[in-house]
């Protein structure tokens, strides 16, 4: 890859997730705040009709739609699975995407800071996410090793960028964590618009990555109902260091369930609001440090 021309900015792909919606407002209304000269930069709001109703999804998670046999399946007709087939034509194909990179832009509940989801390890997104830390040390970066095809948007092109930013709730837009958004996604088009001009300042030899290792459900009786919560000693702990026989979960009755895990982990997503009907109470990761290539 030499050149990279368009770039994607998207918006809302849930839709009660006000930052990227409004940030999608703002740069439709002040384009030149993203234009850059070597590249064409696109805006989408990801699920137009979610937002209206401030929800996260009409019928399906928009975010869950993209793999490839169900963006060809003709019977799935569902808001989402027609939503993203439609996304699908303005960015995709897989595999032969119409943009170079997509920054899609979500936010959490968990307190999360500025976290930047890779899509794989190319070696342009391992150094602008080196970039970007060495800039900011409080933006992490983690990776999931592809064990099937992803679903989610980014991964419509090669070079997927998932920003998510938090803590703030859902349908709440939170002004610190907007501006810190709105500043990273400048900061991720100059790094774009150097790296086309052969400009790309190098950063750190190593990456700091936290790999995800799975998912952890809360207790729940043999009607799915949840037993406990969040631990009070791990909420907020994002990317904090939890170790075998620390509390992760409160009963409502009292009583500390310990992590039961062979070795240390850096739990996300703690408490993320959205994942309780996917059942998980937080994502496990592994934290690395990668040595990057020239
Ligand atoms: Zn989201």
């Amino acid at each position: 890859m030499n050149q990279i021309n368009r770039v994607a900015i998207v918006g809302g792909t849930h839709g009660n997730e006000f930052t990227g919606v409004y940030l999608i407002k703002k740069f439709n209304q002040f384009p030149y705040l993203i234009e850059r000269p070597s590249f064409e930069t696109l805006t989408l709001l990801g699920n137009p009709k979610a937002f209206e109703e401030n929800r996260r999804y009409i019928d399906n998670d928009l975010n869950r739609c993209f793999k490839s046999q169900d963006l060809l399946d003709p019977t799935l007709c569902g808001y989402e699975q027609m939503r993203a087939k439609a996304i699908h034509q303005i960015l995709g194909p897989k595999g032969k995407s119409q943009v170079d990179v997509i920054l899609d832009l979500h936010t959490t509940t968990a307190n999360m800071g500025l976290s930047i989801m890779l899509e794989n390890q190319h070696p342009f997104s391992l150094q602008l996410a080196a970039y970007l830390t060495s800039m900011n040390p409080l933006i992490k970066v983690s990776w999931t090793q592809p064990n099937q095809e992803s679903a989610l948007l980014r991964s419509l092109c090669e070079l997927g960028f998932v920003i998510e930013v938090g803590p703030v709730a859902q349908g709440v837009l939170n002004a610190d964590l907007f501006a810190k958004t709105e500043k990273l996604v400048y900061v991720m088009l100059d790094y774009i618009e150097g790296y086309n001009k052969g400009l790309v300042p190098q950063t750190h030899s190593t990456l700091t990555l936290y790999e995800y290792v799975g998912t952890l459900d809360y207790p729940r009786n043999e009607k799915g109902e949840i037993q406990a919560m969040i631990h009070q000693q791990l909420q907020f702990r994002d990317y904090e260091p939890l170790n075998p026989g620390e509390p992760i979960f409160l009963t409502f009755d009292g009583k500390e369930i310990a992590y039961e895990g062979e070795s240390t982990v850096y739990p996300v997503f703690i408490n993320e609001a959205a994942y309780y009907e996917k059942g998980i109470a937080m994502c496990l990761t592994k934290k690395q440090q990668v040595l990057l290539r020239d």
